[in-house]
């Protein structure tokens, strides 16, 4: 099994850590149990030369410290939506870059290059290259596909059988978007988009596949449906985002689709606007019912389940991040950890942290999504007896209603 993370960025992108460098990003990386690491940003000369020093290149691929890399950028098109390449090596890196530098204004400084065409050329141009590409966090309000258009057709035009895998984002997960046909022949990505090394920023979204061979050839041959299989999604609960519901952006009163539509987007609390969420964009584009046949574990990154379980307001603290090392020194690679160890053998680090672990594995945390601005919220329930009292007392909550 590999597990992997394909959208991360380099110290030189705006907002981004000056400890994402390679050196340090493949040693959290082995900690966090991710096998390949996209570099992020590799259209960026700094950051490809920063890249090129601190790999070794033994056949094509890259490697650091048994972590292999390949070589992605993420771009903006013309009209703010971003996409995600990922390339063979870095030869095809150098003759895209020539490609891509006629269209770009800040190409040798920005990590996330803009590039002044529509998404249909950028396709037309990482084909032309063999590259693999998609459009990134799909589902995000403001630079994504779904935030401005309607299909994938009206952002790719006649490139969109070119597409090899679509990216959810924080925002979503592959039951939200399977409800849309046009992504059947998509393969599903959840990636961490990680601005730090923190262990809960690399890798806080991760996908596991069985792939031919660890490397662009096996990457391409699973998107296409060659060979390999992809396992399992894993990342954040798409509820705990600030704009899931549709809410309004005053007072934060839910609403569903149809309510917010019959009052005109006009809240009927406090006359606030009503924000449409994630889930009803979705809502809107659906045109069938979910079924991806892979996995997706709801699942926050071990420092974050740590600092739920001893309600911390960070997962930086000194206690969050020593109990961590215990279990990081006592089982190694985090996802491991999270996924597949035995919650009895967890429990002798720490009983309560194993506890958290197995309820989110067993999905016994009861969300309260949020909306309007407002960060969902989580609780981990004593027993299944309260989860099912708290589901049923905050049920129009839950359900994003303001009334029936
Ligand atoms: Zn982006
Ligand atoms: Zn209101």
């Amino acid at each position: 099994m590999t597990d992997f993370d394909l959208h991360i960025h380099g110290k030189y992108s705006g907002g981004v850590s000056p400890k994402m460098e390679i050196p340090v990003i493949a040693e959290k990386a082995e900690k966090k149990g991710l096998d390949i690491v996209g570099t992020g940003d590799i259209l960026n000369p700094k950051w490809l030369s920063h890249v090129k020093e601190e790999t070794v290149q033994p056949d094509g691929y890259l490697e650091r410290d048994e972590i292999k890399f390949l070589p992605t950028t993420e771009l903006e098109d013309e009209d703010r939506i971003h996409h995600m390449i990922i390339f063979s090596d870095l030869e095809t890196v150098e003759k895209a870059y020539q490609d891509f530098k006629e269209y770009s204004d800040d190409i040798r400084r920005e990590g996330r290059a803009r590039i002044n065409v529509d998404g249909e050329k950028i396709v037309e141009i990482a084909n032309n290259h063999g590259a693999l590409i998609g459009p990134c966090h799909a589902f995000t309000p403001y630079t994504a596909i779904y935030g401005k258009k309607d299909s994938l057709k009206e952002c790719y035009g006649d490139q969109v059988e070119k597409l090899d895998f679509l990216e959810l984002g924080l925002s979503a997960d592959s039951e939200m978007a399977s409800r849309i046909s046009d992504h059947e022949d998509l393969v599903f990505l959840s990636n961490s988009d990680a601005h730090s090394p923190w262990p809960h920023r690399l890798g806080r979204e991760f996908n596991r596949a069985e792939l031919s061979e660890e490397s662009f050839e096996g990457l391409k041959k699973l998107f296409n449906g060659e060979s390999g299989e992809i396992r399992l999604n894993a990342g954040l609960d798409p509820r705990e985002g600030k704009y899931h519901c549709s809410a309004c952006n005053s007072c934060h009163q839910k609403y569903s689709l149809e309510e917010a539509e019959k009052f005109n987007w006009s809240c009927q609390e406090c006359s606030g606007t009503i924000k449409k969420g994630v889930k009803d964009r979705v809502n809107e584009l659906a045109d069938k019912k979910a079924d991806y046949p892979v996995e997706y574990l709801h699942l926050p990154p071990l420092a974050k389940i740590i600092q739920y379980t001893v309600s911390h307001s960070s997962p930086t603290t000194k206690t969050v991040q020593e109990k961590w090392k215990a279990f990081n020194d006592e089982f190694g690679a985090e996802i491991d950890i999270l996924v597949e160890e035995n919650i009895d053998d967890l429990a002798e680090i720490d009983t309560e942290v194993a506890e958290s672990i197995r309820k989110f594995r067993e999905d016994e945390v009861v969300m309260i999504p949020g909306g309007g601005g407002n960060y969902g919220e989580r609780i981990l329930p004593e027993s299944g007896k309260e989860a099912s009292n708290i589901r049923s007392e905050k049920r129009d909550e839950i359900k994003c209603r303001y009334d029936e």
